[in-house]
């Protein structure tokens, strides 16, 4: 780090949020002896006490008080706060300034690029996509954000001809306030994170801000069919979908969903790179970067029938793009803690697919019932039942051989789940232990 970004550091820092982003705050202080405290809604684990005592981090917990407000110059925020806490409203009256975790790691960087990628889906496999691009073109490329890499524990490392790759989501968007990244891409747009925003006008307000910034030498990369809904900010407009139309023949085995992933990484990496080839790039590992964990991921085959573990599809975007790329008859175990929107275009999807069942399991399953109810498309009824494991028992039952058996559940796992990797971890081995499991891979 430079004198003058060492000189941003000089804070005391009030960290609001003790999960991985607050953790990470917490230890970039530490090792730049950096005064910090900790305030946490929840309770800490004795873990997590014992190492704030070690470091000699002063904390509370069950809830924010003002106790640290007298002593702190900037308070951090964890993603997971909102801004209308009382305690922010009081640091805000106070003069101190609040800064998302991705602002104040920001602000110990010098110039190097950003690309930054915002989205309801795909954001992760984007990341990872440009990430191995701009490595394979020897840059050196970062990342991190929202993918469970907090930008503030890798900021040490990064050096000003580096490039910075970053997931952001709309919690983060919502909290920051002059983030201006140099390549803005947004995805998509579909119903999402409503308890948190409120309403699709907020959840899209905050998606824009990753524009807002922008000046006409950035780059904001969307869809075109989104353009009149973000005219946000100064930036160059380009429209990824209408880019790179004939993509190289050894992308034709991805999904259509990753497809459209690719395109929007290509584009940010042209943003980046005037000289950018699109022949030069290694497809092979673009393909590797496409396979993450519980997404659209083969568990194997049970008595002829594909089954795939797509827990990380949290919402009905994201469960209609797994049907889209499946062109066999599927059985779809749907269920989890709704998201409480959505759900009228996946029934619209379920009703023109074809669905040989599906299967509704966990707390949202009442909801969805009552969508399939006032659907008049949709021709058989649901099967209802408690839990997943009893959703994979049905699911076996009712498959015929060369259907394929999808966990693609359109909602958050944490009814029954700590969160989407235990519920696709729990789902795959469900289907492992069934008799005659095959460990059969292919994609297709
Ligand atoms: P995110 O980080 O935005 O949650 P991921 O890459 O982790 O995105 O994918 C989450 C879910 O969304 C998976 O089920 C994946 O198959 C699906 N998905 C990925 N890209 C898209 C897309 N462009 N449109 C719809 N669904 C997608």
């Amino acid at each position: 780090m430079s004198q003058s970004q060492e000189s941003n550091t000089l804070r005391r820092i009030l960290v609001l949020g003790f999960g991985a982003t607050g953790r990470a705050v917490c230890e970039f202080a530490a090792r730049h002896a950096l005064w910090a405290c900790v305030s946490e809604q929840g309770c800490l684990s004795e873990g997590q006490q014992n190492w704030l005592r070690e470091n000699n981090i002063p904390f509370e917990q069950s809830g924010h008080t003002p106790r640290f407000l007298q002593e702190a110059d900037v308070v951090v925020l964890s993603p997971g706060i909102p801004l209308e806490l009382p305690i922010l409203e009081e640091a805000r009256r106070r003069g101190l300034p609040v800064l998302s975790e991705i602002d104040f790691a920001l602000g110990m960087v010098g110039s190097c690029p950003v690309i930054a990628v915002t989205g309801t889906n795909g954001k992760s496999s984007t990341v990872e996509v440009i990430g191995k691009i701009l490595q394979s073109l020897g840059r050196q490329a970062w990342v991190a954000g929202n993918i469970g890499i907090p930008l503030i524990s890798v900021i040490d490392e990064i050096s000003e001809s580096d490039t910075l790759v970053l997931e952001i989501s709309s919690y983060q968007l919502e909290q920051s306030r002059g983030f201006r990244p140099h390549i803005g891409v947004l995805l998509n747009l579909s119903p999402d994170h409503i308890r948190r925003h409120g309403d699709m006008r907020s959840y899209a307000n905050a998606k824009g801000k990753l524009f807002a910034n922008q000046e006409p030498a950035d780059v904001a990369i969307l869809p075109s069919t989104l353009t009149s809904q973000f005219e946000q900010g100064n930036a160059r407009r380009v429209f990824y979908d209408t880019c790179f139309e004939r993509l190289p023949v050894s992308m034709e085995r991805l999904l259509p969903h990753e497809r459209s992933n690719l395109r929007a990484a290509l584009a940010a990496c042209a943003g980046l790179v005037p000289e950018f080839d699109v022949s030069k790039v290694p497809m092979d590992a673009v393909r590797e970067a496409f396979r993450l964990p519980h997404r659209m991921e083969t568990v194997g085959a049970v008595g002829g029938v594909r089954v795939i573990n797509d827990s990380k599809s949290t919402n009905a975007g994201s469960a209609i793009a797994a049907l889209r790329a499946i062109d066999s008859p599927v059985v779809l175990l749907l269920g989890g803690r709704s998201k409480c929107a959505g759900y009228e275009s996946l029934v619209d999807e379920i009703a023109a697919s074809d669905i040989r069942e599906v299967i509704l399991f966990g707390e949202a399953a009442n909801t969805l019932r009552h969508v399939f109810e006032q659907h008049p498309r949709v021709e058989s009824a649901p099967c209802s039942v408690r839990t997943m494991r009893e959703a994979v028992t049905r699911g076996v039952l009712v498959a015929q051989p060369g259907d394929v058996l999808v966990l693609s559940p359109a909602c958050s796992s944490f009814d029954a789940f700590a969160d989407y990797t235990e519920r696709g971890d729990a789902f795959a081995s469900l289907i492992r232990s069934q008799p005659g499991f095959e460990n059969v891979q292919s994609r297709t």
